[in-house]
């Protein structure tokens, strides 16, 4: 039977072998020492003697490195105790560590952070604790100077080919231009925001911190609601390298006609209430209920009379169903009965109809969604 001995290097006493750390595994230099040695100077907890906190006092960024970064922290005890659990470091032969700290509000910029650590080491409970103060610096981040400065770097403006853009089509791109710059968020980019949203007489114009943002914001208009962009560039300044600095406006044309207009192609066969205007224009015929679709010449702008939107449209008693194409409903103007045509859509089961009295006459129209 072999017994390995070694000995203390500092007091010489004997003491039981140490199996060696696996490869890889950091190295304690002390780990050679007997017990009593290794405690005398030994701490569990590195901590520093103080930490200075930059944060951003109106997002609540804090800087860290070089750069801003979003904590997503609640308060400034929040932030304080992010930066010293980021700041402390536990011995590595320490085990099953654990932690509580206590703040201590000293004053508006200062929290003492009280921490207790516990934790196992050499098979003995090992209980430490250090007190360090946090200094809060409260600043400005890069993104709240720009917001503050009315900063931007592009342009979206949106306007409509012989007309002027609907409340949808206005309260869409708004939607539109905040979910895209909620999606830049999601992926990191805090230069990502909406500057200013502005309503025109011809439509709507909205600057933008990005001209990245401004092109996706412009895909998405045309994506939604049709038409098409261009863009054009204006040099507003030179950087600090003098390189040129371009601003870019997006022009967004929506196309003439849009979902819930009713228009008259004059081809004959009456009335269209508008469906769609991505790609070529696509809508329901007033008359039958049929569809109906622009040329492929023609695209999002056939030639056509406007009539109406579908939100103009009133009820009127339906009458009587005279046969497969005929019904009887009150004109809401002068409570006269009048044969017109009857479209597929119809409840021939209903009492009333909703009806559109144009200059193409009177026409049973599709019943409006709720949330049109
Ligand atoms: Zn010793
Ligand atoms: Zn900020």
């Amino acid at each position: 039977m072999t017994e390995s001995r070694e000995f203390c290097p500092r007091c010489g006493d004997a003491v039981a072998a140490r199996p060696e750390p696996r490869p890889g595994e950091p190295r304690d230099p002390d780990r050679v020492l007997c017990n009593d040695c290794y405690f005398e100077e030994f701490d569990l907890v590195d901590a520093p003697d103080r930490i200075e906190v930059r944060v951003c006092s109106r997002c609540g960024a804090v800087h860290r490195g070089n750069r801003w970064v979003d904590v997503g922290a609640q308060d400034y005890t929040d932030i304080a105790i992010e930066e010293v659990s980021e700041a402390l470091g536990i011995h590595m032969e320490a085990h099953d560590v654990n932690w509580e700290v206590m703040p201590e509000q000293v004053d508006q910029t200062t929290i003492r952070m009280h921490c207790q650590f516990t934790g196992l080491v050499r098979g003995s409970q090992l209980v430490e604790e250090v007190v360090v103060p946090v200094k809060i610096a409260k600043q400005t981040c890069n993104r709240c100077g720009r917001i503050a400065g009315d900063y931007y770097s592009s342009i979206v403006q949106v306007r409509a080919t012989e007309r002027t853009p609907t409340a949808e089509e206005i309260e869409g791109a708004e939607e539109i231009a905040h979910e895209v710059v909620e999606e830049m968020e999601a992926t990191g980019d805090r230069n990502a925001f909406v500057t200013e949203v502005g309503e025109t007489d011809e439509g709507l114009n909205m600057k933008l911190s990005t001209n990245k943002i401004g092109k996706k914001i412009a895909a998405k208009l045309v994506e939604e609601f049709g038409g098409s962009y261009t863009d054009s560039e204006t040099l507003v300044t030179e950087d600090e390298d003098g390189e040129e600095v371009y601003r870019v406006t997006y022009a967004v044309r929506l196309p003439p006609y849009s979902p819930g207009e009713i228009i008259d192609p004059e081809d004959g066969d009456g009335p269209v209430l508008v469906r769609s205007v991505r790609g070529n224009l696509k809508g329901t015929r007033l008359t039958t209920g049929e569809d109906y679709e622009a040329r492929f010449e023609e695209g999002d702008a056939p030639e056509a009379r406007r009539l109406g939107r579908l939100a103009d449209a009133e009820e009127t008693t339906l009458v009587a169903v005279e046969d497969e194409r005929a019904v009887q409903v009150l004109d809401p103007e002068t409570y006269q009965s009048k044969t017109i045509a009857r479209p597929d859509y119809m409840d021939a089961d209903a009492e009333t109809v909703p009806v559109l009295k144009s200059r193409a006459g009177l026409h049973v129209v599709p019943e409006q969604a709720d949330d049109e």
